[in-house]
């Protein structure tokens, strides 16, 4: 672990798994287009999807020196959101952000056999395991047809770049739909690449033209706070009811529920049964776990009898 991220030796090469700067002399993979992902400054070489590229492009950031692969490195998909990969290389598999469970367009990740196992643990606590996709549609369905009824309106929300087009596809046969323009902004890019999701139009065209008058609609939009202006316009002159989608709905010890009206469990992560699962199916013989629940997540790892310890920015320059 350095300051810039995880950083492995090997080979004679120096590759970083999503660097926080680039390394002007290490081939600097960059898992997808989450901006905690994207590094913030050029140089070296960038090893990513064209995918991530293209999504990085339009958050801002322009890579340069980019390839989509390089001898001896395996790009694997990771199901977390459009272009999304893991990495496999001597040996080693690094994770960045995965999810074994089919949702919408996106297919579960596909684990490869490795020696030495790098993996995000979001989720890794027992207390996060998540509802079956096809039981939150039917929930999600029930409450929207219930809201029509009264004539109330309903924003969706998730985040902008992942969830926003899994709700796009998954819910957008309701009508008529709308969309937050940074959202119709990312479908439009996921239709480029050949995602299919129903057309919707922009919120600032539908307000100016009169047509969020007409209730009850749909909307999908990011996730925001209740208290920021979209929102509290929404709620004021349409009445609108807010239904957020996050993994950390599946935990009232986390404040996730309290800032919608309604709160869903959903995510583009793995919850704790699926990282396990994927731990043992890796076949790995050491694992080094990362972001979220990480001292925990290789505590329960050893209890099974695996060798685990978690990755920390305080604890640089110790591992491979
Ligand atoms: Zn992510
Ligand atoms: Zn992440």
């Amino acid at each position: 672990m350095t300051k810039n991220g995880i950083l492995c030796q090997t080979n004679g090469r120096r590759v970083y798994l999503d660097p926080k700067n680039t390394d002007d002399t290490g081939i600097n993979f960059v898992s997808h287009a989450h901006s905690d992902h994207l590094p913030s400054k050029n140089g070296g070489t960038i090893l990513a999807s064209l995918e991530t590229s293209e999504i990085a492009n339009l958050r801002g950031f322009k890579m340069q020196n980019h390839v989509q692969n390089l001898d001896s490195f395996s790009l694997i998909d990771s199901g977390h959101i459009l272009g999304a990969k893991g990495l496999l290389f001597d040996d080693i598999f690094y994770t960045g952000d995965i999810c074994t469970r089919d949702r919408g367009f996106l297919k579960g990740a596909k684990i490869p056999k490795c020696k030495t196992l790098i993996t995000e643990c979001t989720f890794g606590l027992p207390e996060f395991v998540f509802p079956k996709i096809e039981d939150t549609q039917k929930h999600v369905n029930e409450l929207i047809s219930d809201l029509y009824g009264k004539g109330i309106p309903v924003i969706l929300m998730g985040y902008q770049l992942g969830k926003a087009q899994t709700l796009t596809q998954i819910f957008g046969h309701w009508g008529p739909l709308y969309f937050h323009d940074s959202v119709k902004q990312m479908n439009l890019l996921h239709q480029k690449f050949g995602i299919s999701l129903n057309d919707g139009i922009g919120h600032t065209e539908a307000q100016r033209s009169g047509l969020l008058d007409k209730k009850p609609w749909v909307m999908i939009a990011p996730m925001m706070s209740s208290k920021s202006a979209f929102l509290q316009e929404m709620k004021s002159k349409y009445n609108a009811v807010t239904v957020g989608f996050s993994g950390w709905a599946q935990s009232p010890r986390f404040a996730f529920g309290r800032r919608t009206d309604y709160s869903i469990p959903m995510s583009d992560h793995c919850d704790f049964n699926e990282l396990v699962d994927m731990v043992v199916k890796s076949g790995a013989e050491q694992v080094y776990t990362i972001h979220g629940f990480v001292e925990e997540f290789a505590e329960h790892l050893r209890k099974m009898g695996i060798s685990a310890q978690p990755l920390r920015e305080d604890s640089l320059d110790d591992f491979i």
